[in-house]
């Protein structure tokens, strides 16, 4: 018998392990759902209730073509193990994963157990991410190339196995605690489509522009990120279906064209950007724990102050646009990507925090939560990569640029409801109205100053210039430009020609 182990890749269309199993021979689909990864500080409910969606929807679809989704809870090698003993496993498929340090150690488990037991474990590539990737030149090349393939078909018949399936535990059982998680994203395929369809072909238009504030981007975003990190959808059948969208922009009328293929550019340029992202972490695990650039280490870590991690954490730092987000992204699962970077910078240059308590609260927070694009963002919103621009955003700035009015600000701080679009993002200028909403925990301009002092102080140091250099080569975007203060230029190397890499393209 051979197993197709589901990991993120939830879907039966354009799923490689699963097309290629079923070339071979019968197949058991199976999802193992690990209560120890559940238990890890990164994981939450949100996460595990959008998981359930999928899962039932995945085997519904399963079922209709012959074979439901067994699953089974518990350590993957121990169930592997007792599958083997009951139906001799001839070959184990799933995706290559790159998550989380807790599922590449489990990987390194399997891998042992399989090699003992003379089992064959195929790992399809799914998004055009590189194992084992020498250095970045010809990568967006290799990623354009696997993207442009054409999508595999769904397998339309699986013989029938007999085999029992566990019941899913509830999130109560795996100890997950509800956290005020109140509108839900919905998880499975289904809704994945319904997305898609509706952000190319409806809310898209003003991506471009309307991305970036809080009022507009829960529409104008696609809000496929949670879709991508579940794999309900494969990134190749986005990228195919906005190069569809594309032609039929260009081939259609011209009313409101140039705004609908500036938002298909931009977004095009971000499912690039996802797996650029995964691939820092694929080929450098320690980015979920420790800084990219070690001339960094020890600059955060002797001081935490627990107390503004706190208010940070809650949403209670007095600083409005910083205090709304938090708030929103605690009901709601989500929040776009500039108003993640101002929270993630909040708390590591105005509080000082070390990024990592921060980061772990944002990936429970987060349905989206992708270990790979999270950390890597962290250290670049932290400054600890010692190849990105230092980025400190001010958060009376921010709330004034992307919520002029106050609207999004009133709409998740219930106590400032009242108070003047002249004062709302400076609230304390106001005590009068604030309706017990807290004064500021720190001052804005002193803390920003202070940070910036010290992280620049180790930006021009020009003896941590060779590591910089390195990191450079290994991990910058070959589009990127570096900012002055921050080290050495990118080599000025044009990227190789795409070249098949073995075991990068299976198809
Ligand atoms: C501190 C921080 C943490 C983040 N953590 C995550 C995370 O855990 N999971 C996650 O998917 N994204 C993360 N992002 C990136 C980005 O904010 C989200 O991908 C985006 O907001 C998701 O919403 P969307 O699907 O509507 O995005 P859209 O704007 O519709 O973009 C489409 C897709 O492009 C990709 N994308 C967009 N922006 C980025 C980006 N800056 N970097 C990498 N990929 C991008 C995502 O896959 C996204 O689904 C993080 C950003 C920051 C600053």
């Amino acid at each position: 018998m051979q197993v197709v182990w589901f990991k993120r890749d939830l879907r039966i269309q354009d799923n490689a392990a699963l097309a290629m199993a079923a070339q071979n021979g019968d197949l058991l689909p199976l999802y193992i759902l690990e209560p120890v990864l559940w238990n890890q500080a990164d994981m939450n409910r949100r996460q595990y209730q959008f998981l359930t969606d999928c899962l039932a929807e995945l085997d519904q679809v399963l079922q209709k073509i012959g074979q439901r989704l067994i699953i089974k809870v518990g350590d993957a090698v121990d169930v592997l193990q007792q599958l083997d003993s009951i139906n001799s496993i001839t070959a184990l498929w799933s995706h290559q994963e790159t998550w989380n340090g807790w599922t590449y150690s489990r990987d390194q488990r399997v891998k042992a157990w399989i090699k003992k037991s003379n089992i064959l474990w195929h790992q399809p590539v799914q998004n055009g991410v590189i194992r084992h990737l020498k250095e970045r030149n010809g990568w967006a090349s290799h990623w354009h190339a696997l993207m442009n393939k054409p999508l595999l078909l769904a397998t339309d018949k699986i013989n029938k196995i007999e085999h029992d399936s566990d019941f899913l535990p509830s999130a109560k059982m795996l100890g997950l605690k509800d956290d005020n998680y109140t509108a839900c994203q919905q998880g499975g395929r289904s809704e994945a489509l319904s997305l898609l369809n509706s952000f190319l072909y409806q809310r898209g238009e003003g991506y471009t522009k309307e991305m970036s504030s809080p009022v507009t981007a829960f529409d104008s975003c696609s809000r496929l990120s949670s879709h991508l990190a579940f794999g309900t959808l494969s990134m190749r059948e986005v990228f195919h279906a906005v190069e569809q969208r594309r032609q039929e922009l260009k081939n259609g009328p011209p009313a409101s064209k140039r705004k609908w293929l500036s938002a298909i550019r931009s977004y095009s340029g971000r499912l690039r950007w996802h797996c650029h992202f995964i691939q820092k972490l694929e080929d450098e695990t320690c980015l979920e724990f420790e800084n990219l650039h070690s001339a960094y280490n020890n600059l955060r870590e002797q001081v935490f102050n627990a107390e503004h991690f706190e208010a940070w954490k809650t949403g209670l730092t007095g600083y409005p646009m910083v205090d709304a987000c938090m708030r929103a992204l605690i009901s709601t699962g989500w929040i776009n990507f500039r108003m993640r970077a101002m929270l993630a910078s909040f708390a590591s240059y105005h509080l000082w925090l070390h990024w990592r308590q921060p980061a772990l609260h944002l990936a429970r927070l987060f349905v989206d939560y992708e270990p790979r694009i999270h950390y890597a963002q962290i250290q670049m919103q932290s400054g600890t990569t010692g190849i990105n621009s230092i980025r400190i955003n001010n958060p009376i700035k921010q709330g004034i640029d992307h919520d002029p009015e106050g609207i999004f600000i009133r709409q998740w701080l219930p106590e400032l409801r009242n108070m003047s679009t002249k004062h709302i993002h400076k609230p304390w200028e106001c005590p009068s109205k604030m309706n017990g909403y807290p004064m500021p925990i720190i001052d804005e301009k002193t803390a920003r100053k202070s940070a910036s002092d010290k992280i620049y102080s180790i930006c021009k140091n020009t003896a941590h210039q060779p590591e910089t250099g390195q990191i450079v080569i290994k991990h910058a975007s070959r589009k990127s430009t570096m900012n002055k203060n921050n080290g050495p230029k990118k080599p000025k190397k044009t990227p190789a020609k795409a070249k098949p890499i073995q075991g990068e393209l299976p198809f």
